[in-house]
């Protein structure tokens, strides 16, 4: 059989000469020979080669030459995007907050909080939406959640009783800043509001971090945020702890990581990454790194994983399939805002047009719903190298003019895994 070289793979030479070659569709990373590499970029086997190139066949590095791979990419993109069986729900009760963060794209808007018919609607058009739905996903966002922490009590509390009377697998998570919860409500969090998971925002260390954050409380400490990480962690609650990084709190946010490495938390649970703070492109930040310097700033990022122990292989780095990068382009995804307005996507709250029903009328499948629902991707995208692990990227960041635009700070880090790949080898022959 005739083979190619797979479109998704990324290879770069290792200071020993040798390569590490990963392929972001099938997931598999391999550090081989120039001699292997070479037989397998040619996607020639050499008879001495026969187990290699068997080997790199398993591993998708070669594709049969007929096979399309983009069509395949495109398939499984789809069987998720437009499943049937599950639905999710972001929920934003309030878009007040307990916190002032510099950052923030809510500012601006006024702030406001669900109304109890807003909440009754909510429950009633969830469950209605999701008759014959096998599983649902609700993802508590705001503002800040835990100010209203009653309605997220009093909304699990229905919608469970009746998914588990249905028989309807239930799952929810949490964006928080972290500062509401504590052994008080521990117990709640994990049993009645069934969170799983859980994403709190560290935007420096220390007094930084209270700095940037401007919490309104100040008896919140950045202790009292680190303690709450390991609290829920031991309570198996998986915690994805999201440090924004700009031009003034780099190496300030890499000594979160000392900080996170002797935390007394269930490290299993316990999930940090680096994210670059972006800003609109008509009101550039100057503070924040442009894609071009993304590489350099996650060479030092991954060093300090793998000093810390939060990167031990390199499968510890973004080399992954990933399915599920925006979930607006998900058919059953949507946004409830605390006037109960559905949406696609939280960036687009406040866009009269992109609003596509209300919790107490149902969806339209309007001009909007038809735009995010639309399977088609961009030209670029067909094309890109990256596709199956940013998935075409954010739809919002292009339109509205945020961040790196559509494109995931993904593709630009490829040197920054080269490097960290050298380390942890170097590390390992120690
Ligand atoms: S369009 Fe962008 S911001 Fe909106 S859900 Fe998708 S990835 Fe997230
Ligand atoms: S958005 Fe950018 S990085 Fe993502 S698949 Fe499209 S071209 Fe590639």
């Amino acid at each position: 059989m005739q083979h190619k070289f797979s479109m998704y793979n990324h290879y770069g030479t290792l200071r020993d000469g040798s390569v590490l070659i990963y392929n972001v569709l099938s997931s598999a990373v391999a550090i081989m020979s120039q001699e292997e590499f070479s037989s397998i970029h040619k996607a020639v086997p050499l008879d001495a080669e026969a187990d290699l190139f068997s080997a790199a066949s398993e591993m998708g590095f070669v594709v049969p030459a007929e096979e399309d791979e983009l069509s395949k990419v495109l398939a499984l993109r789809n069987s998720n995007n437009y499943s049937d069986k599950r639905a999710g729900f972001q929920i934003l009760p309030t878009t007040g907050c307990n916190a002032r963060c510099f950052y923030c794209y809510e500012q601006g808007f006024k702030a406001s909080t669900m109304t109890r018919e807003t909440i009754d609607s909510t429950v009633e058009f969830i469950l209605n939406y999701c008759e014959n739905m096998e599983e649902v996903t609700i993802a508590w966002f705001g503002g800040e959640p835990f100010t209203c922490e009653n309605y997220i009590a009093e909304i699990s509390k229905r919608l469970t009783a009746e998914f588990d009377r249905r028989g309807t697998r239930y799952f929810a998570n949490v964006i928080t800043n972290g500062a509401l919860i504590s052994e008080k409500n521990i117990d709640a969090i994990v049993k009645d509001y069934r969170i799983s998971s859980v994403q709190i925002t560290l935007d420096g260390r220390g007094e930084k971090h209270l700095a940037r954050k401007g919490f309104l409380d100040k008896s919140v400490s950045y202790q009292l945020i680190l303690n709450n990480i390991a609290l829920l962690t031991r309570h198996n609650v998986h915690v994805m702890v999201r440090i924004n990084v700009d031009r003034e709190n780099l190496e300030d946010c890499l000594a979160i990581f000392d900080d996170l490495a002797v935390l007394d938390a269930d490290k299993d649970n316990l999930w940090p990454y680096v994210a670059p703070l972006y800003s609109d492109r008509s009101k550039p930040n100057q503070d924040c790194f442009g894609k071009d310097e993304l590489s350099d700033v996650f060479t030092k990022v991954y060093k300090k994983m793998i000093d810390t122990g939060f990167i031990q292989t390199v499968n510890g780095l973004p080399m992954n399939f990933s399915n599920a990068t925006c979930c607006a382009k998900m058919l059953n995804n949507f946004v409830i805002s605390p006037e109960g307005d559905i949406s696609k996507c939280e960036h687009l709250l406040n866009v009269p047009e992109e609003v596509i029903g209300h919790v107490s009328s149902g969806i339209v499948f309007n001009s909007a719903m038809a735009k995010w629902s639309d399977a088609n991707i961009p030209e670029q995208c067909k094309t890109c190298s990256y596709l199956p692990v940013c998935q075409a990227g954010c739809t919002a960041a292009e339109t509205r003019g945020f961040g790196f635009g559509r494109c995931s700070y993904i593709a630009f880090v490829h040197d920054a895994i080269i490097e960290a790949a050298n380390y942890l080898l170097e590390r390992s022959e120690e």
